[in-house]
């Protein structure tokens, strides 16, 4: 039976962190940091995540403001709006959120942000500046699942670490910071030959794919950390994961639930980026 990886205790932790972190931020500087969330149209899950993200901020002494456009707005338009944006002083982070509207062009936007400002961490510098171990923003759902991993007391140095999933914003990051920490990295995806064999070399396994309880038992090597970044709707419509979890409960030491492990960190990183933000803009 595994240990439960608590995901939303952890993210409390990390936004009390944010909120200290701010509150010295705002008494040293004479201003709130300040994060600036753009949604363009109406998709519902993209209205209930950017409206998440700008409450959180404003519970943890961040400014949060979102920027509501409409459908219609034109890429010259948005990216107007982030030029504005990336040279306001009083603006330390940028998020935009994904998807846009077509024919917005999501790589032109992100490509726009000042690396400085990327919270998402989505920017090709951040991106580099993490494949060469240079720091800079890193994205915020792996940077999640690294604390997780880090409160739970899981040992990476020399570990196995497999990632399923190679997208840009959670696989590929997510399998350089394991490797940074020293972990033996295999990344997985839809071309991968036998993934469950694959998968059962894993001491520590990251599930980041979008398949609903795709990983069963028998992929799970028995005593594995199991972290299930998927978050999808299963055969009656309630939130799962990529890892069925009642049957890996059974053979890992620890696993993410969902809901409840991955998902709430995202959002504390996503603060906790705004200040690292705010507090590098500020020269320290
Ligand atoms: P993408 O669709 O961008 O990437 C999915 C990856 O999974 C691809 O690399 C793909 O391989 C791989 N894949 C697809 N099918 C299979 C398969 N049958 N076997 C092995 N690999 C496969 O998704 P994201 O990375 O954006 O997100 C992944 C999941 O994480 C989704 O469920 C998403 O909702 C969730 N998510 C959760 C977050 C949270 O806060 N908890 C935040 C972000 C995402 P290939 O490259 O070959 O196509």
């Amino acid at each position: 039976m595994a240990q439960i990886i608590d995901g939303k205790a952890i993210a409390k932790k990390v936004r009390d962190e944010v909120a200290t972190a701010a509150a010295r931020f705002t008494a040293e500087r004479g201003r709130q940091p300040g994060l600036e969330v753009v949604l363009v149209g109406e998709d519902p899950a993209s209205v209930v995540y950017t409206r998440n993200k700008e409450k959180a901020a404003l519970e943890s002494g961040v400014r949060g403001k979102l920027h509501k456009l409409p459908a219609s707005t034109s890429e010259a338009e948005l990216l107007a709006l982030i030029d504005r944006l990336n040279r306001d002083d009083t603006v330390d982070g940028i998020l935009v959120q994904l998807p846009l509207p077509k024919p917005i062009r999501d790589q032109a936007v992100l490509d726009a942000i000042d690396p400085r400002k990327d919270v998402d961490g989505f920017h090709p510098t951040n991106a580099g500046l993490l494949a060469v171990g240079r720091g800079g923003l890193v994205p915020c759902t792996p940077s999640g699942v690294m604390r997780l991993l880090a409160e739970n007391g899981t040992k990476l140095e020399g570990a196995r670490a497999v990632v399923v999933g190679r997208s840009n914003i959670v696989g590929k990051p997510m399998a350089q910071l394991l490797l940074a920490a020293n972990a033996t990295v295999t990344i997985a995806h839809s071309k991968t030959r036998d993934l469950a064999a694959v998968c059962r070399e894993a001491d520590v396994l990251v599930a980041a794919v979008g398949r609903a309880k795709m990983i069963k038992r028998d992929w799970v090597k028995a005593g594995a950390v199991v972290i299930d970044v998927g978050m999808n709707r299963d055969e009656v419509g309630k939130l799962c994961g990529d890892v069925d979890y009642a049957d890996v409960f059974e053979v890992a030491e620890a696993i993410t639930p969902v809901p409840g492990g991955v998902g709430p960190m995202t959002i504390a990183c996503l603060l906790e980026n705004t200040m690292k933000a705010a507090a590098a803009r500020a020269g320290g």
